[in-house]
Parts: structure tokens; C-alpha cells; sequence
């Protein structure tokens, strides 16, 4: 997504760019893929930042503006509720933060007022670049929040939705997804992300990007400190001006070892997850499924770190693509469920170990998400499921890592003079996100 934006804004400017893409389809963490009859997403459970009658400093007008875009084009269908479910308190939340503080305010007494504290600094330092932000989000949000057991309430969507660390995450990104996800809310395109891929690639083409698929980088070539050209899978050669990366901070230095930042000592990610996509043979609600996307930990301290089992089905989250307010029903009804994984045993497993794993470990991780929601397993008529080794398959990201590394590149620059990273090591997270750090990195740094 960061790829395509960043594309889109350079090819919209008149630049001479090309898109080289290793997988036969784009989209990389927020693609598709066709399963038992069915066009499954493999990222998007909800778009983040929706915020239709938001100001035009929020992240979705100013990344729609710089598109040329405008909120219809994106054809997104608001959130109905979303839950926070922990051992001793549910909390529900919509797209408007009020019914958030009040529920905080009932079910935590006194905390209401000190959430509307920390949402106030979340948006002071939005204005100002998030300079000055936080380095832990459990300090930050428990300098505001009294109630330990709130703050392991509201770390949880946010850590899953976009932390690269274990345990704890920078200040700065928490303020950033705390907005995104509590603030401005979450919506969905009733058709998936194929239709948000598709008008991006048309907007592309159109102003004369180019695009090769099935096109890996397999180096950067760099003479006298500068990129001169990329080297390709089957040999080809690129001369270029500029390379603008989207495949991660790590996994960039692997095709070009001049980029690693001398000074940050990156390191790969290792937070990756399992999903279980459930069709099922009636509308989720039928059921008794009533959330657009459940955040759940068995546990009073929500434990979130790489899972010493091959799937940690302690927390999760339960996501119900149907569960938004459409203007009419979908026709396929189903249930996503993500949990934390071990990459080192997705990736080690051999054939039948891999398949038998996936069978085992997704009833493992519905014994306790049917704790969580009413039961459907029994309405469930087709099964599928995406790990560590299917994200690493399909985007090259290093133990499947979907947030990236935990060392973030914030301007972009690496030590090669024009040789950029954009998208999640950039720092900007989710869909919005990445298309974000595309954007602005083509707007800094090449335009
Ligand atoms: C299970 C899951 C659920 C998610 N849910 C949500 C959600 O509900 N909401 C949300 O906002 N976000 C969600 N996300 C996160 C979101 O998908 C990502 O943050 C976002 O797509 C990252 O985009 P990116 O451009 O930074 O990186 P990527 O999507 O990783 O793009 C990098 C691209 O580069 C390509 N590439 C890599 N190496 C090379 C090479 N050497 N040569 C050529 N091409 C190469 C890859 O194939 C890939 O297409 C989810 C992700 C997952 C996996």
C-alpha cells in the first residue's frame, strides 16, 4: 500500500516511476487471495482513521487530498461496535470516543475524565509532529490512567493493531494508533481491499506510473554512496534516480547491505500472527456475533510477546467483516480469527506437520474464543488459515514480522544517499498508515 501510494503521488507529479512488485499481485500485507471459491483478504479487518466529518488536518483528508481522492472513492462503511473483552471487564467503543470514556467511566470509576486527559495529549501531539512523545505507551498512558487494569484494556487493540516491540511500545506510535483506532474509528470496504487495490493501480497507470509484477529486487546496486540501479530476479537491470522501499528496513538491507543505519542497529521483527478466516452459513449476527471486531486476553495482563507456542491463544482478536453498517448485507458471512505466533515453528514445520498444525491450533484457538463469543464452529462450512510462513511467502518479510522491525527509520533517509524506506519501517502503521508514509516520503524526498 505504501508502494502504490507513493506511486501514485509520483506518477501524479509527472516523475518516470516504476513499481517492481515479486509477488503476481499487489497489495503485499493487504492483499487477497482465492480460496475455496471465496476472495479472501489476508490484512484488512478495518480500515483505520475513518473519520468522515473529521478536520482537514486528519490523517485520512490530508492522505486523500495528496491522491486526489476523496472519502466515496474509498466506498467505506462505518464500524456497528467494537469490544475489548478481559477476565473481569468489557469495553465497548464506536467511531465516536465519548461512548468509549463513558463505558471507561462505568466500569473503571474516576477514570473517564483522565482518558479524556490522555486523549487530549494524543491529539497535542499529533499537532506537533509527535515530537516529544513517550518512549514507553505504558508509562505514557499510565501517567494519565489510574486504573492498571485500563491501561492492559486499551494496550491491547492498539498493540495488536500495529506493534513491532513485545510488551511495551514507543510512545509516539500508541499516540498515533490511539487516534486512529479510538478516536477516528474503524470502517470497512464491503467488498474487501480488491476495489481500494484496484483504484489505486488505475489511478496509476492513468497518470503513467509503470508496474512489473513478479519483478523481485534481488539487489541494489550503490557506486560512490548512491543507488545506480536495481538488479532484478531474472537478471535485468534498472538505472535509476532514486529507489523508494517499501519491503521493510531489514529486509531492504538485505538487497543493498550499504543501507543499514550505522547509528540504530536494526534488528528483524518477530511479532507475527495466525488468522483462521471461518465461513460460515449465516449472517455472524444470527449467531449472536454482534461486534464488528472483538479484542480479547484471558488474562488480566495482556501478554504480548512472540508465542512460546506455536500459537498463543491467550488474546486474539475476533474480527466479523459482516458486522459493519452496509447499505446491504454481503453475500458471504465469516469470522477471522488472529492470534499471536511462533514464526520459528510455522516456518521450521514440514508438509504434514505445517497442515496438521494449522487443523490443531485453530481448535485450540476456538475452545477459547467461543468463551469470548457465542459458539458458531458448527455453522462454519469452509476453513482457512494464513501463518508466519504465508506472510513471509508472500511480502518477504523476515519471521513473517507484520509490523516490521522494532527499529523505525522516521525521516526515511538511509545511508545511502537515494535510497529511502517508506511504509510500516518508516513508522506509520495500517493501512492509512503505510499509504501515509508513502506519500510523504515521495513528497520529502523526491518531489
Ligand atoms: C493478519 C493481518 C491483519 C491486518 N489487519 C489490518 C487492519 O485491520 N487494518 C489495518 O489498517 N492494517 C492491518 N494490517 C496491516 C497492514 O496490512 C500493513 O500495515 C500494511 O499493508 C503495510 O504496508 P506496507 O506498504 O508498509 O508493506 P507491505 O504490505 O509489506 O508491502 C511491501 C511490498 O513489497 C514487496 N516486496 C518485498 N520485497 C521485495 C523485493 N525484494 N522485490 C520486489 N518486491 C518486494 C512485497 O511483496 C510487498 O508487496 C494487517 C496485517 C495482517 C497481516
Amino acid at each position: 500500500m505504501s508502494g502504490l501510494s507513493a506511486g501514485v503521488r509520483l506518477a501524479h507529479f509527472g516523475k518516470k516511476v516504476v513499481i517492481l512488485e515479486r509477488h503476481y499481485r499487489v497489495g503485499g500485507l493487504n492483499s487477497f487471495y482465492r480460496s475455496g471459491g471465496y476472495d479472501l483478504d489476508v490484512g484488512l479487518h478495518a480500515v483505520t482513521n475513518y473519520s468522515p466529518d473529521g478536520p482537514k488536518s486528519a490523517p485520512m483528508a490530508r492522505l486523500l487530498r495528496r491522491l486526489r481522492m476523496t472519502m466515496s472513492d474509498l466506498e467505506l462503511y462505518p464500524q456497528k461496535v467494537s469490544r475489548i473483552v478481559f477476565p473481569d471487564a468489557t469495553l465497548e467503543f464506536t467511531n465516536d470516543f465519548n461512548h468509549l470514556a463513558n463505558q471507561a467511566g462505568k466500569v473503571f470509576p474516576g477514570q473517564e475524565e483522565n482518558l479524556r486527559k490522555l486523549k487530549d495529549e494524543v491529539y497535542r501531539l499529533y499537532a506537533n509532529n509527535f515530537s516529544g512523545a513517550p518512549k514507553s505507551a505504558r508509562q505514557f498512558a499510565s501517567s494519565f490512567i489510574t486504573a492498571p487494569d485500563l491501561v492492559e484494556m486499551l494496550m491491547c487493540p492498539v498493540m495488536f493493531y500495529g506493534s513491532a516491540w513485545e510488551n511495551d511500545m514507543e510512545g509516539g506510535q500508541f499516540a498515533l494508533l490511539f487516534m486512529s483506532l479510538y478516536c477516528e474509528g474503524f470502517a470497512r470496504p464491503k467488498n474487501g481491499i480488491r476495489p481500494i487495490l484496484d483504484l489505486l493501480v488505475e489511478r496509476y497507470k492513468n497518470s503513467g506510473g509503470e508496474m512489473r509484477l513478479r519483478s523481485g529486487v534481488q539487489r541494489i546496486e550503490v557506486l560512490k554512496g548512491k543507488a545506480a540501479c536495481v538488479v532484478l530476479d531474472n537478471g535485468d537491470t534498472i538505472e535509476c534516480e532514486a529507489v523508494l522501499s517499501s519491503a521493510g528496513l531489514m529486509e531492504t538491507i538485505e538487497i543493498c547491505p550499504e543501507a543499514r543505519p550505522p547509528d540504530l542497529a536494526p534488528e528483524a521483527g518477530s511479532m507475527s500472527f495466525v488468522e483462521s478466516i471461518n465461513i460460515i452459513d449465516r449472517p455472524a449476527d444470527e449467531l449472536g456475533l454482534d461486534a464488528s471486531i472483538t479484542f480479547f486476553s484471558a488474562n488480566r495482563k495482556f501478554r504480548y510477546r512472540r508465542s512460546d507456542l506455536p500459537v498463543d491463544v491467550q488474546s486474539g482478536v475476533i474480527c466479523v467483516p459482516g458486522n459493519f453498517c452496509y447499505d446491504e448485507p454481503p453475500d458471504t458471512h465469516m469470522v477471522r480469527i488472529t492470534n499471536i505466533a511462533d514464526p520459528k515453528f510455522w516456518e521450521g514445520a514440514d508438509k504434514a506437520g505445517y497442515e496438521k498444525g494449522k487443523v490443531e491450533w485453530r481448535d485450540k484457538s476456538l475452545e477459547v474464543v467461543e468463551t469470548i463469543v457465542p459458539k458458531f464452529v458448527d455453522n462454519v462450512t469452509y476453513f482457512d488459515m494464513f501463518t508466519p510462513r504465508t506472510i513471509k511467502k508472500f511480502t518477504g518479510h523476515i519471521n513473517g514480522a507484520v509490523y516490521g522491525s522494532p527499529t523505525k527509520l522516521g525521516d526515511g533517509q538511509t545511508p545511502v544517499e537515494n535510497v529511502f524506506i517508506c511504509g510500516t519501517d518508516q513508522g506509520y502503521l495500517g493501512v492509512v498508515g503505510s499509504m501515509i508514509s508513502g506519500v510523504e516520503i515521495a513528497n520529502q524526498r523526491l518531489l
